[in-house]
This record gives C-alpha cells, structure tokens and sequence, in this order.
C-alpha cells in the first residue's frame, strides 16, 4: 500500500469542519481591515526564494523542496508567501496603484524538516502583506489584525515585539554582533560559523543549545537604534497601548534578512508546548527593490494553521459541528427512489440537506444508515404513498410522527422545524 509522505496530513471530514471554521473566521477579521484576498502558484523560480528568503536562512540553506523541471529550470515548491506575493505585486503593477496595499493568503507551503508536533513538511499558513506604509500606525494596525484573529477565535496569546534597526543602524549593531561571536566561534554550530560572516543576526535564531546559550548575552539590537528607528519603535508602542494589546519588548526575536528593518513581531500560545511561536511578522523595506521593484515599504505575518489548530484543540475551543442531514428519505421501489430524488433537490431550494437511498438497500438498512448521519427526520415512500401523496414524518430524536404530503415541501419544512 502506498502511504502518505512523511510530514503531510490528510484533513478528514469531521475535522475539515474545524478547519473551515477557523478560515472563515480568520478571513471575516481579514475583511474588517480591509485585505484582499491573493492567489498565486504553488511552484515559482528558485531564485525568487533563494533572493526573498536570503541564502543565509534555515529555509534556504535546507528546507526547500527544489528540483528541475523537464526544461532544467530550477522551481521550488514555495516555503513561505512573502516572496511570491511582492513577485505578483511588481509583476502585475500593483506597485503603482491606491496605496496601502493590503492583501491575505491561505496557503499550504512546503519545507523539508523534521516533522513533530507543530512541524510539517507540507503545513499551512494565514499570511497578510501589506504595502505602501512605513508609518508606525500601519505596523500597529497589521498587529492589530493578527491579534483580533486570535480573540475571535478564542485563544490567548502573548505577544512579543522587537526592532531590528535600518540599514543605518544596523552596520554599527552587525559589527557588535560580530565580535561577540567571534570571541566565542569555536563553540559555534557549523552553520552559525557560516553566519558569522554573512548574517550575525542569524546566529540569534539558532535552535543549537549552544549557540542559543551564547545569544542570551548577546548585543541587543533595541540598544543600538538610530533616533528615527527608536522613534518609530516609541510611536508603535503608543498605537499598540492605545488598542489596549499588550505587548513585551523582546530583544531575542529578529528577522535575520537584511532587507527586513525595525519591527518584528511574534505571537506566541502556551497551549501548544515548545514549539509556541504561531505566528510571526515583521517590516521588510527593502525587499520590493531587492526583487527588481520599486522602492515600497511593506509589513506582514505569517500565522502557521497546523500549530493554531494545535492550539485550538488544547485549549478546548472548538466548537461543535452540526453536520447531520436534516431530513432522510428511504424508499422502496425504483418509482419511488426517483420521486425522493426530486424531493431532495426541492428541499435545497429551502437550504436543506437533505439526503436519500441511493443504493437500493433494504429498508432496514436504510434506517439504519439513517441513524449513522444522525438525520434528525426521516420519511419512508412506498408505491401506497406515492399513489396517495401522504408519507409519515418521523422526528428521530424523540420518534414523533406526523403526516405530510410529499408534494407540499413548504409545509414539511414548516413541520421540521416547528
Ligand atoms: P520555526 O522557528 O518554528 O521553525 P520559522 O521562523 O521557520 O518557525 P516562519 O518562516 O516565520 O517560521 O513561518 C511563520 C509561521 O509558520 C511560524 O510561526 C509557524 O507557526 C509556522 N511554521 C513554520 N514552519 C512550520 C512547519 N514546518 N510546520 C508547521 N508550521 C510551521
Ligand atoms: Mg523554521
């Protein structure tokens, strides 16, 4: 038998449920702030990643799904959304048009990791990007987003900001970093050492035990702002006091790539064990040029869905779903399956599921199904009732019956739900 990939899930019915709920919730928030929804392609160039992401990321270094297509193009199934979606943004000129520019996307994405809880192969994400704004008031209004997400959907969650400075200030902070490192390189993970170089500010993100010990007394970048980043920090904070969301300066947390500048955020669950961050932001200036743009400031998150739903179902707040027909028509006899057909397709006029045998069982077979879906009425049809246009209506929950004819489907939904 062949068996799914490691690292992948299927989402069965039962649970699709719960996954459809926790979207539309997240995508009704969305709309409150005004994002559009954006669709792209699954696979784009290598290069897109490996210059959106950065070479010295984990992702790049290791975790993408890269092959060769049957013209020798390099593709990668895409780890993440920022890169495709400021692709499409300079592609299609949306660069040029109404700014800010808020967009969402729900998509799956693909990284080659070693699965465990919270950590798959392919998972999936709610992501928004927005353009046009290099105002603290949009940092604060994205935030905003992500937060209210989490309280609509019934979670508790921290969240942690931090700013990672300008291309001003930032050469000055890399350098502090550097010879901080440096004093301590022997001791350093293979891939850190490589970062030592290229990217300090990697070195802080290392899961290693070591190099993780060394980062706790590591430069913060907060104390090497310039006046305008600090500013724009300041001026955050007072937008985010002002929401009434709480927040916790944490120097720990950056975006390592060189185009991401001042904030970055992460939103993290106690419900979901060590692996917590379930959601994570930031401002990335400097990446629409990066990718052949122009010069547009944006600002976005990425919330992974595999870990909220984690955190849903640990919490205890997923709701239950009412999926069961509201009505069940057994029949007996060919004229008589078809004439339920006919009343089924009636009843979704009136925005019942309504459902019939379609098999040819036994009658008490199909009773029995019946009571599997949890119909909540059932109806038998006969050649006798089919010739007087009279049926029993049984409530299933209590065994009630009532009669009803079968041609008058206004008044059998009037009986079901009275
Ligand atoms: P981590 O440090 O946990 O590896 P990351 O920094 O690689 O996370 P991002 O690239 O910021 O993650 O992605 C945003 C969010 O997507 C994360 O906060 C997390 O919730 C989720 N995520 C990332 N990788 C995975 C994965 N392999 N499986 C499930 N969710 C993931
Ligand atoms: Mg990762």
């Amino acid at each position: 038998m062949i068996q799914k990939q490691r690292g992948t899930i299927d989402i069965l019915p039962g649970e699709s449920e719960v996954w459809q709920w926790m979207e539309n919730k997240i995508k009704e928030t969305a709309a409150l702030y005004g994002y559009s929804e954006i669709r792209l392609p699954t696979f784009e160039s290598s290069e897109l990643y490996k210059r959106g992401v950065g070479e010295t990321s984990d992702v790049v270094q290791k975790e993408m799904y890269s092959f060769e297509d049957n013209d020798r193009r390099s593709i990668t199934l895409r780890p993440e959304g920022t890169a495709g979606v400021v692709r499409s943004v300079i592609e299609n000129g949306l660069a040029s048009g109404a700014m800010p520019l808020p967009l969402y996307y729900l998509i799956s994405c693909f990284r080659y990791e070693k699965p465990e809880a919270g950590r798959s192969r392919e998972f999936y994400q709610f992501g928004v990007e927005q353009f046009g704004a290099e105002n603290p008031a949009a940092d604060a209004n994205v935030i905003s987003l992500g937060y209210d997400i989490f309280k609509n959907l019934g979670l508790d969650v921290s969240l942690e900001i931090n700013s990672i400075g300008c291309r001003h200030c930032r050469p000055i902070y890399h350098k502090a970093l550097h010879d901080y490192f440096e004093s301590c390189k022997d001791d350093l993970c293979e891939t850190c050492l490589d970062r030592l170089d290229k990217n300090p500010l990697r070195i802080l993100d290392c899961k290693s035990p070591v190099c993780s010990e060394y980062a706790k007394n590591a430069p913060k970048t907060i104390d090497y702002l310039c006046p305008d980043c600090k500013k724009h920090l300041d001026e955050l904070k007072v937008y985010l006091d002002r929401a009434g969301i709480k927040y916790n300066v944490n120097p720990k947390i950056v975006r390592g790539l060189d185009y991401y500048q001042r904030t970055v955020f992460e939103f993290i669950s106690e419900d979901i064990g060590s692996k917590s961050t379930i959601c994570g932001g930031g401002r990335y200036d400097g990446l629409v040029e990066e990718l052949g743009g122009p010069r547009l400031p944006g600002i976005g998150f990425a919330m992974g869905l595999t870990r909220v739903m984690l955190a849903l179902k640990s919490a205890n707040k997923i709701p239950e779903f009412d999926t069961a027909p509201a009505l069940y028509i057994a029949s007996m006899g060919d004229s008589a399956r078809l004439k339920s057909f006919e009343m089924s397709l009636a009843f979704k006029k009136h925005g019942l599921n309504v459902t019939f045998d379609q098999v040819g069982r036994s009658l008490k077979a199909q009773m029995k199904y019946a009571d599997k879906t949890g119909a909540k009425f059932s109806l038998v049809l006969g050649d006798s009732e089919l010739e007087a246009g009279k049926a029993t209506l049984k409530n299933m929950a209590n065994g009630e019956t009532v009669e009803v004819d079968i041609n008058d489907i206004s008044d059998i939904v009037d009986k079901m739900q009275n």
